[in-house]
């Protein structure tokens, strides 16, 4: 692809297995195709705990771990990578706050959640948190470069 590159910031996206039982994936997926972003990368999986551990790296000392753990190898969930301007800071605004109690109407969590640990979704947090949770969760080669087809109206 030849976008420019301030169009090519990536992040990932996870639509946590909550989202999957409650047959929210394609909800969750049409948010982000309104606001203009680009599907670059998707699967359903069954997330195994060698996989948490480096996704969530940071939270292992935390004593809502286990339940975590529980939670995100609990059934399949769906990994995708998105692409546009800002796509970082824009889907974190879109997901809302961690705690879903405190999550803002017309965000996806303050729509769709009622609690902090069946959450719907995550959202990588910076531009370089997401490249290194993208590798985690993708080989090089899932990722898709393709072009809109009008650059005047979507990205
Ligand atoms: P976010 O997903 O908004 O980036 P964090 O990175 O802080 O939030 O936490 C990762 C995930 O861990 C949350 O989305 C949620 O599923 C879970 N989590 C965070 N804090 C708690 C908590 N106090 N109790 C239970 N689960 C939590
Ligand atoms: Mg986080």
């Amino acid at each position: 692809g030849s976008a420019p590159p301030e169009l090519q910031e990536k992040t990932l996206v996870l639509v946590k297995p909550d989202a999957v039982q409650r047959r929210l994936v394609g909800t969750v997926i049409q948010r982000f195709e309104r606001r203009g972003f680009k599907l670059v990368a998707m699967k359903l999986l069954q997330a195994d705990r060698g996989l948490l551990d480096k996704h969530y790296q940071q939270l292992q000392q935390k004593p809502f771990y286990p339940a975590l753990l529980a939670y995100m190898t609990s059934g399949p969930l769906v990994a995708m990578v998105w692409e546009g301007y800002n796509v970082v800071r824009s889907t974190r605004a879109m997901v809302g706050d961690t705690d879903s109690a405190m999550a803002a109407a017309g965000t996806i969590r303050g729509d769709l959640s009622m609690h902090v640990s069946r959450n719907v979704v995550h959202a990588s947090d910076s531009v370089e948190t997401a490249q290194r949770e993208i590798s985690f969760w993708f080989q090089r080669d899932e990722l898709v470069a393709w072009e809109s087809g009008d650059r005047d109206y979507t990205y």
